[in-house]
């Protein structure tokens, strides 16, 4: 990829063309077209740093062009010019950034110069997320059917990666998140949500539940004396099928017996969607688990259709923010007023908070900000094998309360 090279897509040419001659005076190699396939081509071609693009066009719209930059593994910078309403715009960046697209910011028409300069001049705060893929489990899809899951649960090919969750305002570690990894012999690493409704449709969710949570509260309790038993917590994600499995409540009480694990430090995270799944059994599960000692929480909340309706029904001490809106809350008005409400909301029921997907410095800023309480993220750390955990505690060993319970 050539740096300082703008690449422009617009169908109105006298907005190329005051794009290309701010770019020009910013020192860039600039090249205008207002055909879409020509603009696609010169991508691979050309090789730009940076592309700019209209959202509305005759020919081809902005999103359907951003897709197929998304489907070339397109690494530029892309600056979004559209004169259509902040929402629609926001929506589009949002659903680019979705699709791993690194989205610089997005401009209204008309613009001023310093704005578009100043977009064509920063630097991405991290790579770009196509390139440099977050984790291991962006592996390419595979056709996964139930007999290679059941096989993979007998031969235990099924691991977990934990992430670090610190106290948004000290920056300390309050405990971490498993998350599912299958180590497949020939498609290398495969994330859970290839494998997890597989499981679900085909009766494996509760053999495959069970595993994982075997791995995960053995290395708990290992860690956890590693960790001089400093008040971290483990967070397991839960299945919508498992909570219609009445037997889940008193295994999981077992087997944290049999550990010595209080189950004050585990807390099971459900999807927010999940909950409905059968309100009245999942009511009562729920319920089980808490007078049994565990802690709730609602994952991935704004994102179902009745995120207030679970949130007084059911008995979570834990709101998850959905990443969708903390990834874009420091470059979306609308995200940003969804993520303050879900703080202010979570702090008028007296529920604590968490971001998940924390990407960078600026949304850490922001959290402490809306006095968010937990985040977590790949800035903070990616989900990591045991073996990179060490490390990583090693290399944050200041950020680990020195003494007991938070
Ligand atoms: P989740 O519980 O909401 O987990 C958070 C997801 O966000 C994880 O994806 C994590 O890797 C990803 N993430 C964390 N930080 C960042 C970040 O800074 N940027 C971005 N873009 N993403 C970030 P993952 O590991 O692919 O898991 C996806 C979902 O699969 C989980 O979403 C959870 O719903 C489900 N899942 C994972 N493990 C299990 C499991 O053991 N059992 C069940 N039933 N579901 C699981
Ligand atoms: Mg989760
Ligand atoms: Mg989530």
């Amino acid at each position: 990829m050539h740096q300082r090279r703008l690449l422009i897509l617009d169908d109105d040419a006298v907005i190329g063309d005051t794009i290309r001659r701010i770019a020009q005076f910013a020192g860039m190699e600039v090249y205008y077209t207002p055909s879409p396939s020509e603009f696609l081509t010169l991508v691979s071609d050309w090789q730009p740093s940076h592309l700019a693009l209209g959202l509305v066009m005759a020919e081809m719209d902005g999103v359907e062009v951003m897709r197929q930059l998304s489907l070339r593994g397109c690494g530029a910078r892309i600056i979004i010019i559209s004169g259509v309403g902040t929402r629609v715009r926001d929506a589009a960046a949002r659903s680019a950034r979705e699709h791993g697209l690194d989205i610089a910011g997005v401009l209204s028409k008309p613009f001023s110069s310093v704005a578009l300069r100043q977009l064509l001049i920063t630097a991405p705060e991290h790579g770009n997320p196509m390139a440099a893929t977050r984790d291991a489990t962006q592996a390419a899809s595979v056709e996964i059917m139930p007999a290679m899951v059941e096989a993979a649960i007998r031969e235990r090919h099924f691991h977990l990666a934990y992430q670090p969750k610190v106290d948004c305002y000290s920056g300390m570690l309050s405990g971490f998140e498993a998350l599912a990894r299958w180590h497949h012999a020939e498609h290398g690493v495969i994330g859970p949500e290839q494998f997890i409704p597989v499981a679900e449709a085909n009766g494996l969710i509760q053999p495959l539940t069970d595993v994982l949570l075997d791995e995960a509260l053995t290395w708990f309790q290992q860690t956890g004396r590693l960790l001089g038993q400093r008040g971290t917590i483990l967070a397991v994600n839960i299945s919508a099928l498992s909570l219609t499995d009445h037997q889940l409540a008193d295994r999981l009480r077992q087997k944290c017996k049999g550990l010595g694990i209080d189950p004050a430090r585990i807390i099971l995270e459900i999807t927010e969607s999940s909950a409905m799944y059968d309100p009245v059994a999942s009511l009562e599960l729920l319920t089980r688990l808490c007078t049994k000692g565990f802690h709730l929480s609602i994952d991935d909340f704004g994102t179902g259709y009745s995120s207030m309706l679970q949130l007084v029904r059911l008995p979570f001490s834990e709101i998850k923010i959905d990443r969708s809106f903390v990834i874009t809350a420091t470059t979306s008005a609308e995200a940003l007023a969804v993520v303050r409400s879900i703080i202010q909301l979570g702090h008028s029921l007296g529920i604590p908070c968490t971001a998940e997907g924390v990407e960078n410095q600026a949304t850490v800023r922001l959290l402490r900000e809306l006095a968010c309480d937990h985040a977590q993220g790949d800035f903070i750390g990616q989900p990591m094998v045991p073996a990179d955990l060490d490390q990583w505690c090693d290399e944050n060993a200041q950020r680990v309360p020195a003494n007991g319970q938070r």
